[in-house]
């Protein structure tokens, strides 16, 4: 199987190619299909499963189809359409890393906000107008308290290593960035497990999910 195969474009298929990624790990094969048909997704997969890719690929071939910045592109200022919430610093960096490797042929202009760095550099990054969003839900809560940062174009929400967002006590900003969100939205869920707290958390935010176990 190929990463043609399942819907992606030359950019991506080439940007994987060059990272050495022969073919797509068996959550990729399943998410990726899934996040372009504009699915909610709910995912059980450890690190090292290749799940970062899972919704990062996609979710570039959805605000590039083909190759391409659509019409919603064009749009002065440019607010987020996506946003990754993680929970850590530590994370998040690798996460907009693998963001930045996947689209080096996209015109992709994204940020990455966490706390216990200095807040203007990332106000300076906001304001320059951005695609992409990968944040640690308690900088991101301060920064949109300033204003400077507007989510009300997010279209897609990834929740990443939700059960380790739960166990750091992260529920209660999360749920206060949501808030924050439009309502209509696409969801995607990324967990190590499926407990109890995660189903719950599942319910609430998603809508006839896919489910994925790997
Ligand atoms: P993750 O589970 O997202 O933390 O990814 C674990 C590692 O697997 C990362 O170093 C990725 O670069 C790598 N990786 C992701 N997808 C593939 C793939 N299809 N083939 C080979 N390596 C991959």
């Amino acid at each position: 199987m190929s990463f043609a195969s399942l819907g992606l474009s030359e950019a991506l298929a080439t940007a994987v190619a060059a990272a050495g990624y022969a073919e797509p790990t068996p959550v990729q094969q399943r998410a990726i299909p899934a996040v372009l048909q504009g699915r909610d997704l709910m995912v059980a997969a450890q690190t090292g499963t290749g799940k970062t890719a899972g919704f990062a690929l996609p979710v570039l071939e959805r605000l590039f189809p083909n190759g391409h910045p659509d019409k919603t592109h064009q749009r002065r200022p440019r607010q987020a359409r996506v946003l990754v919430l993680t929970p850590t610093r530590e994370l998040a960096a690798q996460v907009h890393d693998s963001f930045k490797i996947y689209a080096r042929d996209l015109p992709l202009a994204s940020a990455c906000i966490f706390g216990g760095v200095g807040l203007n550099p990332q106000v300076q990054a906001l304001a320059k107008g951005l695609d992409l969003l990968v944040a640690c839900p308690g900088r991101l809560l301060d920064l949109a308290g300033q204003g400077a940062v507007d989510l009300s174009h997010v279209e897609t929400l990834v929740l990443d290593e939700a059960d380790r967002m739960l166990d750091m006590g992260f529920i209660h900003d999360v749920k206060k960035v949501l808030a924050l969100l439009p309502a209509q939205r696409q969801n995607l869920l990324f967990s190590a497990t499926f407990s109890k707290d995660i189903v719950d958390l599942a319910s609430r935010l998603l809508r006839d999910p896919e489910r994925i176990e790997v």
